[in-house]
């Protein structure tokens, strides 16, 4: 286990394709850390900068407190995992599993004088056991004497996994270990490692494009874009308080609504609509072009008939709007609404009042709702709830 800090580290390929700059992280020993982004946001660069295989354009990596920019991987004590498993096609399961600590044994020197009879065998017989240990603890014994094409997909991944883990690193890299597996197998595969990081409490960085895998296997996670750190925090945070509306857009499904426009004497003014924004809620925001986010179970969609108890509502605002889908999910739905020229996404209890081409109004709840400075990657607006 290690803590492992990035200091303004930069890396840029030839044809000056600068694919992360300046990111400064701490990571903290045992923490399960997550880089998402968008594709091409740099996150496997990043990765690969730590495990040492790309070099560092700029800035420095530490693992455990030793800066490792100029170490070879194997020198780091890291593991990696990645998505295309990478096994020995011509080696069993426990082959594989055992590799890395054999070449470990070898490349240790004492293969020569001091290493041999007596010794070698426990040796080997420690690496067998390590082998059978780890292979249990995640139900592969029985495939131990299989070759990799004998495997299915899951089954693969597992055994990358067991050959990361009978290392006992300070450090395991994740690249995208998941993204070849199906939508079940990744969930499944998913929990286990969340699992594994509980029994092992070993530092893991994990990079994926899914934002609901990050949500959901991290202690705190780096939502990156264009090479930039955008927000470093844990998923909770990410979604209540995102820095901007790129991580506002980016956390969560369905993606939050935002509705373009400008603040001035505490209302929100767009083309189809004006929302009095609550008193105190905003106390530093400047009058100008703003963006309104609002997530799509903030939304209630109401008949006409209700107009009158719509009207009541003291948080928030309610508006005229058309149906435009409606598309279900089973215990919810997820209503698409027209406003003017607006367009949203409410998700909602079901409704079988509901139907594609109605009047409705549309209740725009602004409890959970956010501000933001205008433009695509505006700043969020400071407001009262923060540091509550
Ligand atoms: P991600 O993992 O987020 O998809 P990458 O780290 O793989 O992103 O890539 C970040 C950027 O760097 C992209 O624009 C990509 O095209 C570029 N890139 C990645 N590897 C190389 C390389 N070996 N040479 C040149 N450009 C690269």
């Amino acid at each position: 286990m290690a803590t492992i800090e990035l200091n303004h580290v930069s890396k840029t390929y030839s044809g000056d394709v600068r694919a992360v700059r300046e990111a400064t992280l701490a990571f903290r020993d045992g923490e399960f850390i997550v880089l998402v982004g968008p594709s091409g946001c740099g996150k496997s660069t990043l990765l690969r900068m730590i495990a040492g295989l790309e070099a560092i354009t700029g800035g420095t990596v530490a693992i455990g407190g030793r800066v490792v920019n100029d170490l070879p991987p194997k020198d780091r004590d890291v593991a990696m995992v990645f998505q295309n498993y990478a096994l020995y096609p011509h080696m069993t399961v426990e082959k594989n599993m055992a590799f890395g600590l054999l070449r470990r044994r070898q490349h240790s020197g004492l293969s020569g004088l001091l290493f041999h009879g007596a010794e070698r065998r426990a040796e080997l017989a420690a690496i067998d056991r390590k082998v059978l240990d780890t292979a249990r603890t995640l139900g592969i014994e029985p495939l131990l004497a299989r070759l990799p094409r004998a495997l299915s997909g899951g089954q693969r991944q597992r055994v990358a996994l067991g050959r990361a883990l009978v290392r006992e690193p300070q450090v395991f890299l994740f690249d995208e270990p998941l993204s070849n597996l199906d939508a079940r197998l990744r969930i499944e595969m998913r929990a286990e490692i969340r699992e594994l990081h509980r029994r092992t409490k070993a530092s893991m960085v994990y990079v994926t494009h899914d934002q609901e895998e990050a949500m959901t296997l991290a202690d705190r996670m780096v939502v990156m874009k264009f090479g930039v750190v955008q927000q470093f925090g844990t998923p909770g945070e990410c979604y209540a308080r995102p820095a901007n509306r790129f991580v506002a857009g980016f956390v969560g499904t369905p993606v939050m609504n935002f509705i373009d426009g400008r603040v001035d004497s505490g209302v929100f003014v767009s083309t189809d609509m004006r929302v009095l924004l609550p008193a105190g809620r905003w106390p530093r925001m400047p009058a100008g072009p703003a963006t309104l986010g609002v997530r799509p179970d903030q939304l209630r969609v109401l008949h006409s008939a209700d107009a009158g108890a719509g009207n009541t509502a003291t948080d928030g605002t309610s508006v005229p709007a058309t149906v435009r889908a409606i598309e279900r999910l089973g215990d919810r739905m997820d209503v698409a609404v027209l406003i003017g020229g607006t367009r949203l996404t409410a998700r909602i209890e079901n409704d079988d009042r509901l139907m594609e081409g109605g009047s409705v109004l549309v209740h725009i709840g602004l409890g959970a709702a956010h501000l933001f400075a205008g433009g695509e990657d505006g700043a969020r607006l400071a407001d009262a709830h923060d540091g509550a």
